[in-house]
């Protein structure tokens, strides 16, 4: 046998692979999508095999790789195609491309289990009737041998080297065997059974003074001195830690997240449980629990003439079994999941598979529930907030075929099922379809560029669809189906502007929400239907400012004002979790003159209470619903008539479908176009178009209030119509002078470090590399303070580089990265974004 050799992706931080040697233990195996485990400097790894080779350059110096993981490869070849092609388009890191597709490393790998069969006896016999040909020492006969006394084995007990062999080269045989017809082979599931979890609550109302009560269980201090004999130390005790996470961060959490969050040990949560001061419980992590899911009988809808005739076009598409992208945009309330699930039934019929992609975890719920109650059990659910366990699990049925379609948010693109028939994404325009962080991709074109290799059908669905997908299809791109009316022929809600100039003018007063807003919700208290307050921003007020100065309290370690937290009396930062007790003084100028500035959904819903002490209202943001089970809990309250006031973030605006919603209010409609961000407009109009779109879904007719000080801006005016064609037609003028996507390919570099010289150095030494390219059509722009200059305590520094022509520009990238590599800029220090979804 020729030597073999292999290339491994490996999670670490580099634009190559690693070349290893295959020991002979693994002749006759394919390597390529396998896990392997490798050398890599003094420590094992875990990488994956992309390719064979049987030569290289300097063989002498190569090392082997230790372990083979699956028996089934990870990765089917399509998809080692789709991570090159991420990693080339978004000059990512090969090996963290390839790990983002990969299961959870959980080693949950599937046991293998070995059987000896008769003609595997048989061989035995014949070799230990000549032993001089079989050799009593190879390892053959050695492990024939231990299957001959022991019947059968798992691969972890091969691995144990009962039989002497070295771990990896037991198994490598055993599968030999297995091909030969000596042994059969059948996975099992190692279970490590976890299927609940412990969740640690910090118990309501035990605040520093009722702790303090419990100073004696606690070591002899009380807890409030404890917490500021710690501060002033710099560092908080592991209580002060506890308490700062589950309340002033985050709400109730699994105990393994709160111990790794908090820096704790197991003792000291138990010694707290017992003090009284926290609370734990048992929550079960099955994927398919779901509160709703008990009665849940599927609507019966007949398709009318709109979704017909979109859903033919489908059906020709996937019979066709040919690359295909379209766009269906259809207004919200038109019955586009309908659709979906049409065309699932489409492309199982005719015997291929279907990922279904949702932005957000709550709605694979919804999706996945539908999917399960049309097309049975063959669905598989893939999203970040499982369990790695739940997580391998998933994804193992997937990749063995168990399951035909998959339900998930964005990294469910790379679901491993194959003969890939069908890709929907959903709300396609959403911003969380992009990866912030390596690789930072976009799951929508990848699904795109998915659908591509595989020859599959990619179906966009959106009421506001990106400006990108709106452009390709009117470019003839992508083809088109559109839905112009609701289900039934509902009418659209009535928007109206409120112009907050005229109501400032008008009542002289400066509440949280408008006199018209206040009136119109009044109003349905008095019918009893319901109303849902829309306010895009968390905690009480936007920022404390000193009336003496004009400074406003700043976080320690971004530049970004932090946000007045009136329940847990804190200033919080958004971005890092830095917080602060409320300053009574200026800590610039000294003043007594600290002023709150801007409301939040909290101060929207206090004052709410405060104006209608009988309404029931409640609160859905990310301070008052923190789990999966209270999001579904305050949701299934609105659904059930049991709230009437439902005031919330953006969470409130998507996806859901209640029948007496009749009015939505818009507080501070305007915020996000203060932005420094091109897509400040398109966002807007995305935002306000969704949430309308909740109001009048049911029998009654639905009425929407959008307040603001811009009334005249065209997003507020076309969201205000809800017409998104002269949207587009208007902001794409604005785009295409201005040079911006999607008549331009768009990146942005951001250099960052701790100390603001290496910041500025390095930017400016890359300046010098950009400045070539001009030449070569790659408009630079920068370097500039990006617009958070400061983030974590990192100086950023910001490029922005255009393009006419996207090989350009990422050629332009990639020198640009061999640039930094050369110069020794640390691989982290540069941030690279392909098509960013913000630039904020
Ligand atoms: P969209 O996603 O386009 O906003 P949905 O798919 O959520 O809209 O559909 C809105 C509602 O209309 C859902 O309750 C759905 O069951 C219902 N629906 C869909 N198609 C029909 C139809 N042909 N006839 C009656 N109701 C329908
Ligand atoms: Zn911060």
């Amino acid at each position: 046998m020729s030597p073999r050799y292999c290339e491994v992706a490996l999670p670490v931080p580099l634009r190559s692979t690693f070349t290893y040697a295959v020991p002979e233990s693994f002749d006759g195996e394919p390597l390529v999508g396998r896990r392997v485990v490798v050398p890599f400097g003094k420590r094992a790894m875990v990488g994956v095999a992309l390719a064979e080779c049987d030569s290289v350059p300097d063989a002498a110096r190569i090392k082997a790789l230790t372990e083979v993981i699956d028996s089934l490869p990870a990765l089917p070849p399509k998809l080692i195609e789709l991570g090159h092609w991420i990693s080339r388009y978004y000059l990512a890191p090969i090996g963290e491309t390839f790990r983002a597709m990969l299961p959870p490393e959980i080693e949950l790998r599937e046991d293998r289990t070995y059987t000896i069969t008769d003609s595997g006896h048989e061989y035995f016999r014949k070799l230990t009737a000549a032993p001089e040909i079989a050799g009593a020492e190879s390892p053959e006969f050695a492990l024939l041998k231990y299957f001959s006394e022991h019947e059968s084995s798992t691969s972890a007990r091969l691995h144990r080297r009962p039989h002497a062999l070295p771990a990896a080269a037991g198994e490598a045989l055993a599968e030999k065997f297995v091909r030969r017809g000596y042994l059969t082979a059948s996975e099992v599931l190692r279970s490590r059974k976890t299927r609940t979890q412990k969740i640690v609550a910090w118990r309501q109302g035990t605040t520093t003074a009722s702790a303090g009560g419990s100073a004696g269980i606690l070591g002899g201090r009380s807890f409030s001195s404890a917490k500021t004999a710690a501060r002033s130390a710099g560092a908080l005790a592991p209580e002060a830690r506890i308490r700062e996470v589950l309340t002033a961060e985050r709400g109730p959490l699994p105990l393994n997240i709160l111990l790794e969050r908090a820096r704790v040990s197991r003792s000291v949560v138990q010694r707290l449980e017992k003090a009284g001061l926290l609370q734990t419980w048992e929550e079960p992590i099955a994927p398919g629990e779901d509160p709703w899911d008990t009665d849940f009988i599927p609507p019966a809808n007949v398709l009318n003439a709109e979704q017909k005739v979109a859903l033919e076009d489908i059906w020709r598409w996937i019979v066709a079994s040919k690359f295909s992208t379209a766009l269906l945009h259809g207004v919200t309330g038109s019955g586009k999941t309908e659709i979906y699930l049409g065309a699932i039934e489409a492309a199982l019929s005719r015997g291929k598979t279907a990922i279904v992609l949702v932005p957000e975890i709550a709605l694979t719920l919804w999706v996945s529930r539908l999917v399960r109650a049309r097309f049975g059990d063959r669905i598989a659910v893939l999203h970040s907030a499982l369990p790695d366990i739940e997580r391998a699990r998933e994804w193992w049925r997937v990749r063995r075929g168990d399951a035909s379609v998959v339900v998930g948010t964005r990294s469910a693109v790379f679901a491993p099922l194959e003969n890939l028939g069908l890709l929907i994404v959903d709300e396609e325009q959403e911003s969380s379809y992009k990866q912030e962080e390596v690789p930072r991709y976009n799951g929508r074109d990848t699904a795109v560029y998915r659908a591509r290799l595989e020859g599959a059908v990619a179906l966009l669905g959106s009421a506001t669809p990106s400006l990108e997908t709106f452009h390709n299809a009117r470019a003839g791109k992508y083809n088109l189906l559109t839905l112009t009316s609701r289900v039934q022929n509902r009418p659209l809600a009535d928007v109206r502007i409120i112009d907050l100039r005229e109501e400032f003018r008008r009542h002289h007063r400066a509440a949280p929400i408008s006199e018209s807003l206040r009136s119109a919700i009044a109003l349905r208290l008095e019918e009893k239907t319901q109303a849902m307050v829309l306010i895009n921003r968390r905690g009480y007020s936007w920022s404390l400012l000193c009336r003496g100065c004009g400074a406003v309290v700043q976080c320690q370690n971004c530049s970004i004002a932090l946000t007045y937290h009136k329940s847990r009396q804190r200033l919080e930062c958004h971005y890092c979790g830095f917080s602060l007790r409320p300053l009574k003084q200026c800590p610039k100028c000294r003043a007594e003159y600290m002023y709150f500035v801007g409301d939040g959904a909290e101060r929207v819903d206090e004052y709410l209470r405060e104006q209608f002490p009988h309404a029931r209202v409640a609160r859905l943001d990310r301070d008052t619903v923190r789990t999966k089970r209270e999001y579904q809990q305050v949701l299934g309250a609105f659904a059930k008539g049991e709230i009437d006031i439902l005031v919330g973030t953006q969470m409130v605006a998507k996806g859901h479908d209640f029948g007496r919603v009749t009015l939505v209010g818009v507080v501070a409609a305007d915020l996000a176009l203060g932005r420094p961000d091109f897509r400040a407009a398109e966002r807007t109009f995305q935002l306000l178009t969704q949430v309308a779109g909740r109001a009048g879904r049911g029998e009654f007719a639905g009425e929407v209030l959008v307040e603001t000080y811009y009334p005249e801006h065209y997003a507020i005016q076309y969201a205000a119509q809800q017409d998104y064609v002269s949207f587009f037609e208007k902001e794409v003028q604005f785009r295409r002078a201005l040079h911006y996507p999607p008549f331009t390919a768009l990146a942005s570099v951001l250099m960052r470090d701790r100390a603001v010289e290496n910041a500025i150095r390095w930017s400016r030494s890359l300046a010098a590399c950009f400045g070539s390219f001009e030449k070569q059509g790659v408009k630079v722009l920068g370097p500039a303070a990006a617009p958070l200059a400061r983030l974590r305590r990192e100086y950023r520094f910001q490029f922005l580089l255009k393009s006419q022509r996207r090989a350009a520009l990422g050629k332009a990238l990639a020198l640009a990265l061999d640039f930094c590599a050369a110069k020794e800029i640390p691989a982290t220090a540069v941030i690279v974004d392909v098509d960013p979804a913000s630039l904020f």
